[in-house]
């Protein structure tokens, strides 16, 4: 296994801002110690940002403005600000992959499994996902380290990466474990 861990819209406006996520607040210790675990072992670290044009983006009619490129509101949190060896790579759409250079970045770093966390388990993660699976990759993702909405959200949200994907539903500690051995088996 060849992971990296990406962070998907751990931004201002989502945690604390316009579009505030109550229940991000639980999983921001967990991404917090996997960051340090994936970056001591070597495991690529990638931000995938919400970056919006305004005017432009067509989210914004379900959304309303958010995260829009090159504001605050579009930052990551302080608390889990990206590090000088991570990657940050923003995006328009849920997905991660789409209209992004993502996918080529995976390859360079010869990455075979993609581990999801943040926000939200059922939307941006969701999008995500779909895109690695129809790409190849492996889909790992702690629950406690993926937040929606709500419960329902949550829990469907899971349900549903685990069913269609394939995604191993984990957590965060099992995965510092294999991150550590993935390490020591080269
Ligand atoms: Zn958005």
């Amino acid at each position: 296994m060849r992971p990296a861990v990406i962070v998907i819209d751990m931004l201002e406006d989502f945690v604390y801002g316009g579009l505030k996520c109550e229940r991000a607040e639980r999983i921001l210790g967990p991404i917090g110690r996997l960051l340090d675990g994936a970056r001591s072992s070597g495991t690529p670290v990638i931000f995938s940002n919400d970056a919006h044009i305004p005017e432009v983006d067509h989210e914004f009619e379900v959304w309303g403005p958010h995260a829009v490129a090159g504001t605050p509101g579009a930052e990551v949190i302080s608390s889990l600000a990206p590090e000088d060896e991570d990657y940050v790579v923003p995006k328009r759409r849920y997905s991660g992959f789409y209209g992004t250079d993502l996918d080529m970045l995976l390859n360079e770093l010869e990455v075979d499994t993609v581990v999801l966390t943040g926000l939200h388990t059922n939307i941006c993660v969701r999008h995500t996902a779909a895109d690695a699976f129809y790409r190849g990759y492996k889909v790992l993702v702690p629950t406690d380290a993926v937040e929606a909405f709500t419960e329902e959200d949550q829990t469907s949200g899971l349900e549903y990466l685990k069913m269609v994907y394939g995604a191993e539903i984990t957590d965060v500690e099992a995965l510092l474990e294999r991150i550590a051995g993935a390490t020591v088996e080269g």
